[in-house]
């Protein structure tokens, strides 16, 4: 049996990837800050580049972020055969695998993540919105990976933020995150 990639490897290699597409953690934490405000005024961009942190640790994501940034990157330098090449540099409106993979990757997180992606994946915010604006590069898996990440990280600071308040201590919290989750 082949020996398993590193876990390290993985989530370098993922992170590096949406560094090398100009998107940054702060990038992301800016629509979780923005999504999460509404419901917890006192939210601070500290907390929510720590929770876009935590989300991109996690191997699903890390996963996701590999495939869907790999085919946008072949699409652009015109390396996929036909018919795939044209639907996913064209970014075809009925081509939803790019939506699909994203959405695969909102489970870890609950119901409040798999509905805000929904919500992201209609209002492009933020740095989804210079995505889709930023031609000829091609952003057609990038776009919603983005939205998966900050749906996630959103999901994840709304969960966290009623087991503070419920005064649940440090280690019961960390419990239940690792528990819950995937990878
Ligand atoms: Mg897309």
């Amino acid at each position: 049996m082949k020996r398993p990639i590193p876990s390290d490897v993985v989530e370098k290699a993922a992170r590096d990837k949406l560094t090398e597409r100009g998107v940054t953690v702060e990038d992301i934490a800016k629509i979780v800050y923005d999504l999460q405000k509404p419901y917890n005024p006192s939210i601070t961009m500290e907390a929510c580049m720590k929770s876009t942190d935590a989300v991109l640790s996690k191997r699903e994501i890390q996963h996701a972020v590999l495939v869907g940034v790999e085919l946008d990157m072949l699409a652009e330098q015109k390396k996929l055969s036909e018919p795939l090449q044209s639907l996913v540099s064209s970014d075809e409106g009925l081509f939803g695998v790019d939506e699909t993979i994203a959405l695969g990757s909102v489970f870890g997180y609950g119901s409040i993540a798999v509905t805000t992606f929904g919500y992201l994946d209609k209002q492009k915010v933020g740095i989804i919105n210079e995505l889709d604006k930023r031609k000829p590069k091609v952003d057609t898996f990038l776009d919603d990976l983005v939205a998966s990440i900050a749906a996630n990280a959103a999901a994840r600071l709304a969960h966290r933020g009623r087991d503070i308040e419920e005064n649940l201590n440090r280690d019961e919290i960390k419990k239940r995150e690792d528990e819950e989750l995937i990878g």
